[in-house]
């Protein structure tokens, strides 16, 4: 047995430990979030000298607080890793507000826990692990190093309790003090709250993990039971294929007015009558953990709430009706709304020309399409099938490699993740080389549809938008009532093959005026559902976009 102590682990040494705490507090507050008071230096408010006294009051109340939660969460036996755990989020959520311009919310947070390797390949560069060497490792280290005085028994306790106490009463008198202010700067800028860290990823995971819990504990709620579909002629059943897009903004498709010819393949059609294009469509969410479930769910935008239920999906009632239905995913993943359908993978497979680094190119799902239908149910498939077509689009940050190099039409193009280190116009280029490969992509799912000798359509729509720099915000993911509207604009077309023309008896003339229409991701259930001929008491006529021009009820 050791006797003996060392100088170090003697407990009467070392600082005391108010001083270490709140060494770790003016870290955070002020290292740790350099997005927040650059944000509020920026504000218009901020012009007066009591507007600069307000902001150091702000920066002192926020010290305070901060010194409460770190005495309240820290204890000695875990004092290192945890010190170091919340410099990490602080650093690493400060790095992206920086250089994104995102803040940190629940879906934010949803979305970085549902993220897979690709993607974080996407994001990790040189930038990223230069600030986190130089904004974690420096402030880790001397947090390492510390030593502060634990005492023991009664007096640890004292020590964090009295700071917890001492802190809180004079964050509290500060905060009234600057109160007025401050009420009004976050009335005003939303997003302000969602970037102090570390609170905003604290309340963040608390908020998801309340969601999920209650997620979990809501039984799947079957729909649709009473679904059934019209009787097709067998020698030529119908095949729809809806393609969900991602990440494409309406605002860079030339068919929507941009300047640029990104989308020939999709005029084309149009100039020969087949194709309509839906230019007023917004999407339910800003990012695809919350819109591709929505997109699928009989519930629309504004009755979605953690509490409304947990369902299942349009597919679902499709292959309760009767359908075949098959999900191909070259992304991320369905979010559940495939779970009870046949589903398939794309983005990992091998392919000489179509796949390349671990990736495949949204080709990849025409590649031996029709051996994947032919394993569904005959049957199924003697009534209709459904194909929906997950793609990878114009996933970001690394826009560049969203298109085959043989087929870039913009050049110079960004490669680097770091979007805001990137010329504007390069930036663009690598995203206009995405879209323009999402219209190639669409030209030959058209194509593919032609040769099927049966009545066939294609849904085409994007699960939400991206921001390309506009007011220093880049990706997407914004809460949705601040989101600008880069983000929630989304481009929809129909193309609708002769035969099926026919089927549905429609009505040309009828759809244009439909096209100009304000239509939402609300409006997919049921405009899927009339599209392939589903009788159910959860379909709504009048939210149905083609309805009023199919003279088939
Ligand atoms: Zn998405």
């Amino acid at each position: 047995m050791q006797l003996k102590w060392s100088r170090s682990s003697i407990p009467a040494q070392g600082r005391h430990p108010w001083v270490v705490s709140l060494g770790l507090a003016l870290a955070l507050s002020t290292l740790g979030n350099v997005p927040f008071w650059w944000a509020l230096s920026q504000l218009p408010e901020i012009n007066s000298l009591r507007a600069y006294a307000g902001l150091i009051g702000i920066w002192a109340a926020l010290t305070l607080l901060l010194w409460v939660f770190v005495n309240v969460v820290i204890w000695p036996w875990w004092r290192k890793p945890v010190g170091v755990v919340l410099l990490v989020m602080s650093m690493t959520a400060s790095y992206f507000m920086v250089m994104y311009g995102v803040v940190i919310d629940p879906t934010m947070v949803a979305n970085a826990m549902q993220t897979n390797t690709a993607e974080v390949r996407d994001l990790l560069s040189l930038t990223l692990l230069l600030t986190l060497v130089i904004g974690v490792g420096v402030p880790s280290l001397w947090w390492w190093r510390l030593e502060p005085r634990t005492g023991l028994g009664w007096r640890r306790w004292t020590h964090q309790l009295g700071a917890v106490a001492l802190g809180s009463v004079l964050a509290f008198m500060l905060l009234l003090l600057v109160f007025q202010d401050l009420a009004s700067l976050m009335r005003n800028h939303t997003n302000l709250r969602y970037m102090v860290n570390p609170f905003n990823t604290v309340y963040a995971v608390g908020r998801l993990a309340k969601s999920e819990q209650a997620q979990r504990q809501q039984p799947l709620q079957p729909i649709g039971d009473d679904a059934s579909a019209r009787l097709p002629n067998a020698k030529a059943p119908p095949v729809l294929v809806l393609v969900v897009g991602e990440t494409a903004r309406a605002a860079n498709f030339g068919i929507a007015g941009y300047p640029r010819a990104t989308t020939p393949q999709l005029q084309a059609l149009q100039a020969r009558g087949d194709l309509y294009y839906f230019s007023q469509v917004q999407s339910c969410g800003t990012n695809t953990q919350v819109s591709v479930p929505c997109m699928f769910s009989h519930q629309n935008r504004n009755t979605r709430t953690d509490s409304a239920g947990n369902y299942e999906s349009l597919l679902d009632v499709l292959y309760k009706a009767g359908w075949a239905v098959l999900w191909l995913d070259n992304q991320s993943g369905c979010k559940g709304v495939c779970d009870r359908v046949a589903h398939f993978d794309t983005s990992r497979l091998k392919h000489p020309f179509l796949c390349e680094a671990g990736e495949c190119w949204d080709e990849i799902m025409l590649d031996g399409l029709s051996e994947r239908l032919a394993l569904l149910i005959p049957e199924r498939r003697a009534r209709g099938t459904v194909v929906v077509m997950h793609q990878m689009g114009s996933h970001g940050p690394a826009y560049y490699k969203r298109s085959p190099p043989n087929q870039k039409k913009f050049l110079p193009e960004c490669t680097s993740n770091a979007l805001s280190s990137c010329e504007k116009q390069a930036l663009i280029n690598a995203y206009d080389n995405s879209i323009a490969y999402t219209d190639h992509f669409l030209g030959q799912v058209v194509q593919w549809l032609q040769t099927q000798h049966q009545p066939t359509a294609l849904w085409y729509v994007s699960d939400h938008g991206e921001s390309l720099g506009e007011n220093g915000i880049y990706l997407h993911g914004m809460p949705y009532k601040m989101a600008p509207k880069e983000q929630t604009h989304v481009p929809m077309a129909l193309w609708v093959s002769q035969s099926m023309r026919q089927r549905w008896a429609l009505d040309d003339a009828c759809l244009r005026t439909q096209q100009g229409k304000p239509w939402s991701h609300d409006n997919l259930f049921h405009t899927l559902l009339g599209s392939a001929d589903v009788k159910t008491g959860l379909y709504q006529p009048e939210l149905d976009m083609t309805r009023a021009c199919r003279a088939y009820k």
